[in-house]
């Protein structure tokens, strides 16, 4: 199956309502063609700065703004950091991905630290991961210089359901950052979070501006939202488990070559659920007790699932070469000291009493 970089939202939909077993079938099938169906990658989250974000995402419980029990702390150090990303290798992690709660990365120390502990991972082996929020093209050249593997970067929704989740940036924002990462060589992962309380339009609108990147994201995430008290979302319902499975189907079907991550909202699926996941798709999950703030199965716990079902850990760089770790000695790319204009649309994101009955409905 080739990728195709035209789908519409009509067609999108179309295979996300198709009846359940056509729709696993077909999954499988596609799943089948380009991926191992019996290897996951497991991925270790790191909160590496925790809290204390400007931004006010209304799932967020580390947006400054909301008031949620969350532990902040400042940026970690880079032995903290190898120390963790030991542990996690040790524990069947193939990739470490390190997320910092900023709005967009700034030249300077801390931007240097984050580098040095890219450089120090990809030297362990393992691909490395950032999710730092805005990024302009010549940060993501430093990053890439370092040997960064991957960077993620969410669309989290549609577009058009965009501004009901976040009013201190752009859609379009967005996808500038995708685009200076691409034009890097960095892999892309970008996905979303269901259970918002949007429509299923805004799911296949999703998935319209994630399809149609051409190259399509090496990686998207699917998460189900974790409503945390004190945030916008808090009273959202759980969605149920076969909603995250047509997600999964559909990803898949629709981007036939990426790595569909299962990510937040697992600690409330059953085992035969995410089994249900991996059939349809899914071959990434995120190892750890803690998904940045939010809880998450143990690694233990996964490790059994992954014996239940015969499923192996993916090794690291099966789907892309090592990148080469340039030193920052030897470096040919300056910072640029940029202060980019980012967008800032300013509407006010307030609990949306319309998607909260939707989703209790
Ligand atoms: S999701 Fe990221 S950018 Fe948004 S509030 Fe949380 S840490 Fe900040």
């Amino acid at each position: 199956m080739v990728e195709r970089h035209n789908w519409t939202k009509e067609e999108i939909l179309e295979i996300y309502n198709k009846p359940l077993m056509e729709l696993l079938y077909e999954a499988a099938t596609v799943h089948r063609l380009h991926h191992d169906p019996n290897t996951v990658q497991v991925s270790t989250l790191l909160s590496i700065k925790t809290g204390g974000c400007p931004e006010d995402c209304g799932y967020c419980p580390q947006a400054a703004r909301y008031h949620t029990d969350i532990e902040g702390n400042d940026l970690m150090s880079v032995q903290q950091v190898k120390a963790q990303a030991l542990r996690a290798k040790a524990s069947g992690s193939s990739r470490v991905c390190m997320g910092a709660a900023w709005r967009n990365v700034k030249d300077g120390p801390e931007f240097d630290q984050v580098l040095e502990m890219v450089r120090t991972i990809n030297k362990l082996d393992m691909e490395v991961c950032c999710t730092l929020g805005m990024l302009t093209e010549n940060q993501a050249q430093r990053l890439a210089e370092a040997g960064l593997y991957a960077y993620n970067h969410n669309l989290d929704t549609s577009e058009d359901y965009y501004k009901d989740v976040i009013s201190t940036r752009a859609f379009e924002d967005r996808l500038q950052t995708i685009d200076n990462v691409r034009k890097s060589n960095v892999t892309v992962c970008s996905g979303g979070i269901i259970g918002m309380g949007e429509r299923l339009e805004d799911r296949a609108g999703m998935l319209v501006a994630l399809s149609t990147l051409n190259p399509q994201p090496e990686s998207v995430p699917i998460n189900a939202l974790v409503a945390v008290e004190g945030t916008p979302m808090e009273d959202m319902e759980p969605i149920p488990i076969w909603d995250m499975i047509r997600m999964v189907a559909t990803t898949r079907i629709v981007m036939p070559k990426t790595q569909v991550r299962l990510s937040a909202g697992r600690t409330d699926m059953s085992r035969e659920g995410q089994a249900m996941c991996f059939f349809a798709g899914a071959n990434s999950i995120f190892a750890g007790d803690k998904l940045l703030t939010t809880p998450n199965p143990d690694v233990n716990e996964d490790m059994e699932m992954f014996r239940l079902l015969g499923l192996q850990p993916q090794k690291a760089f099966k789907k892309a070469p090592q990148p080469v770790t340039v030193e920052e000695e030897d470096s040919s790319i300056a910072p640029m000291g940029e202060n980019p204009k980012w967008t800032r649309p300013g509407h006010k994101i307030e609990r949306n009493e319309a998607a909260r009955r939707r989703s209790k409905a």
